[in-house]
C-alpha cells in the first residue's frame, strides 16, 4: 500500500514538474533575445527577412541637397526604404541605389496654435511623439505601432484604429517630393493635386516624399473598455455604439481563430478618470518577454488559440485600464518578434470590404482560412471612412478593414501555399466589392491589382510624366507596373 502511494505521489509529481519545466524552458527560448537584422550595406530585407534584395548600393542620405543629386546623377533603379515593414519587396529592387531614409528625421516647425507639424519623412512616430508629448498633442492618424517613418506611412497611405477617421491621407497638410529630374515640387489638396494625390499610397513609384506637414489633435485620457459577442451582432453594435460615438478615440475588434465565430471588441474612451499607467509614453526598449511568449502560445501550443481566448484575454482585460492616448499610440512592433524568423515568420495581410458586406465576409474567410490550415494568430477588424481623392485608394467606400496576422514557415513550398490561398481572399474581397493592401506579400495577380485598384491606369500617366524613364522602382512596382517593360 505505502510502495503504490510512493509510486503514485511520484507520478503526481512528473506530471507536475514535466510541464513546468517544459514551459520554463519555451519561455526562455521564445522570449530570449531576436537573432539581430542583416546589416550588410548592399542586402536589403524587410521585417519578414522573406525578401532579401542585393541592390548596387544604399545610402542614407540626410539633406534634400543630397536627395536630389543622388536622383538626378542616377541613371539606374531606384528605391526608397523607410522603417522597412512592409513585406514584399516594396523597398528595393536588383541593383538599385537604395535610398535608406532613416536617418533624414527632424522636424523642421512644431505649430502648437496650429496643431500642426513638418517633419523630414524618414523621422518614425516615436521620434515625433517624444517631442509632440511635451506640449500634450497627438498624431492624428498612425498605425497601432510607432516604429514605422512617416514618408514609408505614407507611401502606404495608412491607417489606424481611430473613429472617425480612415487613411492618414486625411491628416495631410502638405508634401513635398523630388521627382525624377531631381527637382523640388510642393503638394497639397490645392496645389499639384495630381501629384499630392498619386504620392500618398504610391509606394515610392513617383518621387521621394522628403517633407510633410500633418495635422495633429490634442493628447487625452483614455479608458478602456471591452464587450464579447458573436460575430453576427457586431455590425449593428459597430453602427449603434462606436460608429457616430465621439468619445471614443481607438477602436479595433478581434475574431478569435480558428471559429471566427466569436468577437472582441475593444475601445478607448476619453475620460477625466485617473490614470491606472502614469507613464506618458510606452517605455522603449522593453524585452516583451510575455508578450513574445504569448504569441508563440498562440501560434505553436496545442489548444493555444482556446487558451488566449478563455484564459489570457479574460485575464489581461479583467483589470480597469486608463492611460494617455500618446501610450496607447506607442506601441513598439518589437514585442512582436519571434527569436528567429529561419524556418518560420510572422506575416501579415489585410483586407477591405464595405461595411455593409461584414457578415457576408467573415464566413467565406474563415471557411478559406480552415482550409488551408493557416496558423492565424490574430484577425483584428478597424474601420475606415471613405477615400475617393489618393489614385491608389484603398477605401473607395467606407470599409471594415480585416488585419490578419499569421505564421507561416520559410520553404518555397509554404510560400507557395499561402500565395494559394491569398488570391483566394483576394477574389473573396473582390466579390465583395472589396479590395486588399499592397504593403504585403505580391501574391495577388496583375489582374486581381487593377481590380482593387481600378485607377493604376491614371497612376501610370502620372508616372509617365514625372519619371519618364522609370527611375523609381521596387519589386511590387516592377510587378504590378503595366508599362514597366523590364528587360
Ligand atoms: C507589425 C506591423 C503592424 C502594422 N500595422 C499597420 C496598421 O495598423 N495600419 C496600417 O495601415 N499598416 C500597418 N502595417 C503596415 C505598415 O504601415 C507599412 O508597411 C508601412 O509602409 C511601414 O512603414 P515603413 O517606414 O516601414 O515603410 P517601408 O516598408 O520602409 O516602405 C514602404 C513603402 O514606402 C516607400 N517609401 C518609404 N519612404 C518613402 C519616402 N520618403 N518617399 C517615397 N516613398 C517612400 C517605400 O519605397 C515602400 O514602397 C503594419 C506593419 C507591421 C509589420
Amino acid at each position: 500500500m505505502v510502495r503504490l502511494l510512493k509510486r503514485l505521489v511520484f507520478i503526481c509529481i512528473i506530471l507536475i514538474v514535466t510541464p513546468v519545466i517544459f514551459f520554463a524552458i519555451t519561455f526562455f527560448i521564445v522570449t530570449s533575445e531576436p537573432a539581430p537584422p542583416n546589416t550588410s550595406a548592399t542586402l536589403v530585407t524587410d521585417v519578414t527577412q522573406l525578401n532579401q534584395i542585393k541592390v548596387d548600393a544604399a545610402i542614407q542620405p540626410t539633406s534634400i541637397e543630397e536627395i536630389s543629386v543622388l536622383i538626378k546623377s542616377h541613371d539606374g533603379p531606384i528605391s526608397i526604404g523607410g522603417a522597412r515593414h512592409s513585406m514584399g519587396g516594396q523597398i528595393a529592387t536588383e541593383k538599385a541605389l537604395h535610398l535608406d531614409m532613416r536617418k533624414y528625421n527632424k522636424i523642421l516647425l512644431l505649430d502648437t496654435l496650429k496643431k500642426e507639424i513638418r517633419v523630414q519623412t524618414g523621422i518614425t512616430w516615436r521620434q515625433i511623439q517624444e517631442v509632440i508629448d511635451r506640449h500634450n498633442l497627438s498624431v492624428q492618424i498612425m498605425q497601432t505601432y510607432a516604429n514605422f517613418t512617416v514618408g514609408g506611412s505614407l507611401s502606404v497611405n495608412v491607417h489606424g484604429r481611430y473613429i472617425g477617421h480612415g487613411p492618414i491621407i486625411h491628416s495631410v497638410k502638405s508634401i513635398s517630393i523630388i521627382l525624377a529630374d531631381g527637382s523640388l515640387v510642393e503638394a497639397s489638396p490645392r496645389q499639384n493635386a495630381d501629384i499630392f494625390y498619386g504620392c500618398i499610397g504610391g509606394y515610392g513609384g513617383l518621387g521621394v516624399i522628403v517633407e510633410a506637414t500633418l495635422q495633429l489633435t490634442d493628447n487625452c485620457k483614455v479608458e478602456r473598455i471591452d464587450q464579447h459577442m458573436t460575430v453576427d451582432d457586431y455590425p449593428n453594435y459597430f453602427k449603434t455604439q462606436i460608429r457616430n460615438n465621439e468619445s471614443i478615440i481607438f477602436h479595433n475588434a478581434d475574431i478569435y481563430p480558428n471559429d471566427y465565430t466569436d468577437i472582441h471588441a475593444v475601445s478607448y474612451q476619453k475620460t477625466e478618470k485617473p490614470l491606472t499607467i502614469t507613464d506618458r509614453l510606452n517605455p522603449i526598449d522593453s524585452n516583451y518577454k510575455v508578450e513574445r511568449f504569448a504569441i508563440w502560445l498562440v501560434s505553436e501550443f496545442p489548444r493555444g488559440k482556446w487558451l488566449r481566448q478563455h484564459v489570457g484575454d479574460p485575464l489581461f482585460f479583467s483589470s480597469d485600464q486608463v492611460k494617455w492616448r500618446n501610450y496607447e499610440a506607442g506601441h513598439d512592433a518589437a514585442e512582436l518578434e519571434p527569436t528567429s524568423r529561419k524556418n518560420s515568420t510572422y506575416v501579415l495581410q489585410e483586407y477591405f470590404v464595405p461595411i455593409d458586406r461584414f457578415q457576408s465576409f467573415v464566413p467565406t474567410m474563415a471557411a478559406i482560412l480552415n482550409q488551408h490550415h493557416v496558423n492565424m494568430v490574430n484577425v483584428s477588424v478597424r474601420h475606415a471612412k471613405k477615400d475617393s481623392l489618393s489614385v491608389l485608394s484603398w477605401a473607395r467606400s467606407e470599409v471594415f478593414c480585416f488585419v490578419l496576422y499569421y505564421k507561416q514557415g520559410t520553404s518555397e513550398s509554404e510560400q507557395q501555399e499561402v500565395g494559394v490561398w491569398t488570391r483566394k481572399l483576394i477574389d473573396a474581397a473582390i466579390s465583395e466589392k472589396g479590395s486588399y493592401y499592397l504593403p504585403y506579400q505580391l501574391h495577388a495577380t496583375k489582374n486581381q491589382f487593377e481590380r482593387c485598384y481600378n485607377r493604376i491606369g491614371d497612376f501610370i500617366q502620372l508616372k509617365k510624366r514625372l519619371d519618364p524613364t522609370n527611375k523609381f522602382r521596387n519589386k511590387f512596382w516592377d510587378k504590378y507596373n503595366p508599362s514597366a517593360n523590364l528587360k
